[in-house]
């Protein structure tokens, strides 16, 4: 069978699906209907309701984190607004792509490709794409067996179909993947496919195809299967499925955490459920969320109770508080403070609807009377919501199977959507919803956890079971650990506690969602995720972090967490050791200067501090670690050279502070010419390791070490005892 092999290269790039929210989202790997675009592009043809099958694998080097602007425009001030995002961009990413089709459509897209018409562009990227090496090769199906499995050399998304017939070591993520239009005129839909997204370096075996290379291929179905059994559900919609088939979709309503903003509804409603006494577990299925009928319909009761559980309390003190007692109202003691931020002027939460007004002035000496008259409320809010409903043929967003009955705005999350009425969003078309799935985000509320203002939510995207369960870890913690730095600490430690496996596997793929309000209607949304090499970092290295040190611990997981260097970090720590004097009058407001008033309280440098190097090399992928001892000993060697001598003794501190110097003006040249003065005034000959600082990539290792070295001590217990005491008393 010949099929058309190409690759692609680009500096950066950005994946998003249509439903990727807000771009917080993003793939590992180009979705299938990102190529599809481009191929089109370069064809400069629109798509004709053609089909090919597609093969997408690919690689990366690193994924940076930047800040990209979201605008949204305000209709009523005429103002337009940004919104900055944090995003995961990959950097030099390389694509392997194959594509089989009729052989005549095939050639068109070759010559696509060779020459095309247009130059091509992943989205998000700011450069045009290269196309390398369009070719066609052989392709053939091989069965390989367990013992001769195969290494993936490519991260590779694998249709969930191939599994029926692939054996693979490793457990892969569940994407669900846009692919070809299924209506490309405006609003375009897409068909979805499920697909597996392996990480290179899995072992798979079992029925493979190969091209002509070795390389294996991992096709999407011939259209006529997919297509076919996708369009027939379609056309049969909602009810007919939900009455007519006596399976299993009968008897449950399912809800899909693509994105962190339904997994974090998933979570809410999982909540409630463990409230209610069910075991959750019965509910999930990897990242599917699964509500029986009977218990769906109590659903809206069930979330009464939950957010009126242990309210007897906050509605006396509020009570109590109210000078004006005809104007308290319990339901917005209770339910407009818990779920107002997020659900702004909704049927649940704008003051002004009559069965929020009409319990204005109750009497709170009956608590359980007050309590059900709330309860009552909240479920005409239900009703009500039922009721608010548009015509529309399209297909929900967020479950792609129930009939859309409206469209997303500023009541379903507020921190995310806008009023369609007062502003335009530029960058989503509007997001089609069913009334399921629109009652499911008002449990988000739940979900997140609150703290100070700021909500916090752990996303792993393939596992809602485990999602929920770091997010109990993350509201279960205790108070003590108020800041976000030490929350996060909390969820990485209980993973570190987790089976090997299991913990590498979810330390790559987690995520957390900071949502900050800023005023009423709209938010700063952050993300940030463990990067794998970040992941590596913690698991092998966080042990030894220096006991001394705990009083800067969460700073130090400040700088990590943001992609801050830890070389700053230790430039800060280091300048405090060595200019004590100039700090004198430091006062302690941010975390620079709590991390140079450290340094000022340590007695001396030991080797502990090399962590915080080895840490940011574990991160940087360098591969000469062993410089980093080999440095700090020569340090530790010149300084013993100095201080044998009383008359060079003298001399050691300004060749400290030149150092010091050089290094926080990243001057090699001035690092060197300093240290090459010091070893001729010691009669020694300069160190070959020193030299290797001249290259780029190691000149922070090196130099850092070096100083490091230069001042520290042969340190005896009673020294160390005394350092660490000092830090102590003062954290
Ligand atoms: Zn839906």
């Amino acid at each position: 069978m010949d099929c058309l092999r190409f690759k692609l290269y680009t500096p950066t790039g950005i994946f998003k699906n249509p439903l990727s929210i807000k771009g917080v989202e993003v793939y590992p790997l180009p979705p299938y209907s990102t190529i599809i675009g481009l191929i089109y592009k370069t064809m400069g043809k629109k798509w004709n309701k053609e089909h090919f099958q597609i093969s997408i694998q690919g690689d990366y080097e690193a994924i940076y984190r930047d800040y990209v602007w979201f605008k949204k425009y305000n209709l009523r001030d005429r103002k337009l607004g940004k919104l900055p995002l944090q995003v995961p961009i990959l950097y030099n990413l390389k694509l392997l792509i194959h594509i089989i089709a009729e052989n005549e459509f095939l050639d068109q897209i070759e010559k696509a490709l060779k020459e095309p018409k247009e130059v091509p562009f992943l989205s998000g990227g700011e450069h045009p794409v290269k196309v390398e090496e369009v070719k066609k090769v052989a392709c053939e199906k091989k069965r390989i067996s367990e013992e001769d499995y195969i290494t993936l050399g490519y991260n590779a998304y694998i249709p969930k179909k191939h599994l029926e017939n692939i054996s693979t070591t490793d457990k892969g993520i569940l994407f669900n993947l846009s692919y070809f239009y299924k209506n490309s005129n405006k609003p375009k839909t897409y068909h979805w496919i499920d697909t597996y997204y392996f990480q290179k370096g899995a072992k798979i075996y079992g029925s493979l195809m190969f091209d002509d290379d070795k390389n294996p291929v991992f096709l999407t179905d011939s259209d006529s299967d997919i297509l076919g059994e996708k369009e027939q559900s379609d056309q049969k919609g909602y009810n007919e499925s939900q009455i007519c088939h006596s399976s299993n979709a009968n008897e449950y309503i399912r809800f899909y955490s693509e994105n962190w903003l339904m997994a974090s509804a998933c979570v809410g409603v999982l909540k409630v459920l463990k409230k209610q006494g069910e075991k959750i577990e019965n509910f999930v299925e990897e990242k599917t969320l699964k509500i029986p009928k009977d218990m769906w319909e109590k659903l809206p009761e069930a979330y009464a109770d939950y957010l009126l559980n242990d309210s007897e309390h906050v509605l006396i003190t509020s009570y109590g508080k109210e000078k004006d007692k005809k104007k308290f109202n319990p339901y917005n003691v209770v339910i407009l403070k818990s779920l107002g931020d997020f659900y702004k002027n909704s049927p649940f939460t704008n003051p002004s609807l009559s069965y929020i007004t009409k319990l204005r002035g109750l009497s709170i000496s009956d608590i359980n009377n007050v309590k059900s008259k709330v309860k009552e409320s909240f479920i005409e809010g239900y009703q009500y919501f039922l009721t608010k409903v548009i015509e529309t043929s399209q297909v929900c967003f967020f479950c792609h199977e129930r009939q859309a009955k409206n469209i997303v705005d500023a009541t379903n999350f507020t921190p995310l959507f806008s009023s369609l009425n007062t502003v335009k969003n530029f960058i989503w078309d509007p997001i089609h919803i069913c009334k399921e799935c629109e009652f499911l985000l008002y449990f988000a509320s739940a979900g997140f956890y609150k703290s100070q203002g700021k909500y916090l939510f752990v996303y792993i995207p393939d596992n809602l079971l485990e999602t929920y369960r770091l997010n109990l870890v993350l509201s279960t913690e205790e108070e003590v650990e108020q800041d976000k730095l030490g929350k996060i600490w909390s969820v990485v430690k209980h993973v570190l506690g987790l089976e090997k496996q299991k913990r590498s596997w979810i330390l790559q793929n987690i995520y957390f969602v900071e949502i900050e309000m800023v005023d009423e209607s709209t938010a700063n949304i952050y993300s940030f995720n463990i990067s794998p090499t970040l992941a590596k970092a913690i698991r092998n290295l966080i042990n030894k972090y220096p006991k001394n040190l705990q009083s800067v611990f969460s700073d130090f997981l400040f700088y990590i967490y943001t992609g801050k260097s830890l070389y700053e970090f230790l430039l800060l720590l280091i300048s405090g050791f060595i200019k004590k004097e100039s700090y004198k009058n430091l006062e302690i407001r941010t975390i620079e200067s709590r991390i140079i008033q450290t340094g000022k309280k340590l007695d001396y440098l030991s080797k502990n501090v090399l962590f915080f190097i080895e840490f940011q090399e574990v991160l940087n992928m360098s591969e000469q670690k062993n410089y980093i001892d080999w440095a700090f000993w020569e340090g530790k060697k010149l300084k013993g050279f100095y201080t044998k001598d009383p008359n060079k003794e003298k001399k050691l501190e300004p060749l400290i502070y030149r150092l010091l110097e050089a290094i926080r003006r990243k001057d090699k040249g001035y690092f060197i010419h300093n240290l090459i003065r010091a070893y001729l005034e010691v009669e020694r000959e300069i160190p070959y390791v020193i030299k290797e600082s001249l290259d780029d990539k190691n000149f922070n290792m090196i130099a850092y070490a070096f100083l490091i070295g230069l001042n520290s001590e042969e340190k005896t217990e009673e020294a160390q005892v005394k350092n660490e005491e000092n830090i102590t008393e003062s954290a």
